[in-house]
């Protein structure tokens, strides 16, 4: 139950799917936790269970997308919980369209949300995590950052700019001696909102996506949560520039 104790984090899109289950699980192991997002009901529901369980947390708003919400998010970890050691660039969207299909217009929000957003979220927790002198940054891509997908034009794009994006902003940290470690993390598909979103047609669709996994099911949240857990511990100490993978064998 001590896996980050003493650690403030932050994690973006906390209100559902892989971010929720992510705050839930580095409260309980002993971190306290800014949840972002934009859904404020259910944010706030994401601070309660935390709260029931013994942890400690709050809500702020924050569009991923806006530098000035950014600017006050971490503000705000800083007065309440006096400093920032983890943040989780995890909000996202999905986003069906070929290259023919897809609008400039849909192209730029994709950009925005997926990837614009894990910029300014590296960014303004690369300078206050140079206050503490140490941090782990993880910002979540996708299978789709490892691989092609000719339906998915804009999240391929967006997701793969996350990767390498990631590599980039560890290489700067690692020269520039902040130890600040930052790492990406590459999900297989998982049972969370955005997939229900795109299996509306229910079982059909829901087993399509369960064949490209070879472990024959699709992923949990927490598959993926434990994974972030990790990256943000210490005992992934010697790691920074890394793609982990947790995907069901899809890209083995
Ligand atoms: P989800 O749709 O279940 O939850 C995403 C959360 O992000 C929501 O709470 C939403 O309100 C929030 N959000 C969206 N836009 C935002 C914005 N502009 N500002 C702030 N918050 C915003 O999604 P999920 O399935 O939990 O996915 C989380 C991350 O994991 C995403 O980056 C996604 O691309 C990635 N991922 C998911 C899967 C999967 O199969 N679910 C696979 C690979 C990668």
């Amino acid at each position: 139950m001590t896996r980050v104790a003493g650690k403030v984090a932050i994690v973006t899109g906390a209100a559902n799917g892989i971010g929720k289950a992510t705050a839930i699980l580095l409260a309980k192991e002993g971190a306290k936790v800014v949840v972002a997002d934009l859904q404020e009901e259910a944010g706030q529901n994401t601070v309660a269970e935390i709260k029931a369980a013994g942890g400690e947390a709050l809500f702020v708003k924050l569009n991923v997308t806006q530098e000035a919400d950014w600017q006050n998010a971490i503000a705000v970890a800083e007065k309440t919980f006096g400093k920032l050691d983890v943040a989780v660039n995890n909000a996202g969207i999905a986003y069906n369209g070929t290259v023919e299909s897809t609008s400039l217009e849909d192209w730029q929000r994709v950009q925005s949300i997926n990837l614009n957003s894990v910029f300014l979220g590296t960014k303004y927790a690369v300078e206050a995590m140079k206050k503490v002198g140490a941090g782990s940054i993880i910002n979540l891509s996708s299978i789709e950052g490892l691989v092609g997908d000719p339906t998915l034009a804009a999240y391929n794009a967006s997701k793969g700019g996350v990767r390498l994006f990631t590599k980039s902003a560890a290489l700067h940290c690692a020269k520039s001696g902040y130890k600040i470690r930052v790492n990406s993390v590459h999900p297989g598909y998982i049972w969370t909102p955005m997939v229900q979103g795109l299996t509306k047609d229910a079982a059909e669709a829901r087993q399509k996506l369960v064949d490209l996994h070879p472990l024959g099911h699709l992923g949990e949240p927490n598959d993926i949560a434990y994974g972030i857990l990790f990256l943000a511990s210490d005992e992934s100490k010697f790691m920074t520039g890394s793609e982990l993978v947790i995907d069901g064998g899809y890209t083995a």
